[in-house]
């Protein structure tokens, strides 16, 4: 009820879930040869990181999405405590991240698809929990898209034989 007031009262200039989600969709049409996944990173409705999995590109395979805006944020506002950040990613965090989001103190995590093999907010184990954290966590915004736009990447990939079906977190 009161997140249905304020969010009421800011419609003009606050961004939903979904529009945020978005921006990390766009993020994640950007990856090239990465697997499409993206992230956005805001801190009181405004967007301060924004970034795609540059796994392959930077050939480091910790370059998730969602550790790069982290790493990006805390290098423009110092430390998250006592800040309203929010992580929004188009696919369920792996343990790695899951585990980075909740170290780095971000409020909300929302996520887009549910990854069944790797996912850490529920759908393989729940790292809010191990960790005991009170962190918000919402899955499934845009989740059509956000399963789409991978599901067409594989798609490619078996279409190209490319021989890099097996995938890795
Ligand atoms: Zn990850």
């Amino acid at each position: 009820m009161i997140f249905l007031l304020h969010s009421r009262f800011h419609w003009q200039t606050t961004m939903n879930n979904e529009q945020f989600m978005a921006l990390a969709l766009e993020k994640a049409a950007t990856s090239q040869n990465d697997l499409p996944i993206g992230a956005i990173l805001v801190c009181d409705n405004q967007v301060i990181a924004a970034s795609s999995n540059t796994k392959e590109k930077t050939s480091n395979p910790l370059n998730h999405a969602e550790k790069i805006v982290i790493e990006e944020g805390l290098k423009k506002l110092g430390d998250f405590r006592g800040k309203n950040i929010k992580l929004y990613v188009t696919l369920e965090p792996c343990p790695m991240c899951a585990a980075a989001i909740i170290l780095s103190r971000i409020k909300e995590v929302y996520f887009g698809a549910y990854d069944l093999l790797y996912g850490a907010f529920g759908s393989k184990i729940n790292m809010s929990q191990i960790m005991n954290s009170k962190i918000k966590i919402q899955g499934g915004i845009l989740e059509d898209e956000c399963s789409k736009i991978l599901k067409n990447y594989f798609k490619q990939l078996r279409e190209e034989e490319y021989g890099k079906s097996e995938r890795t977190p």
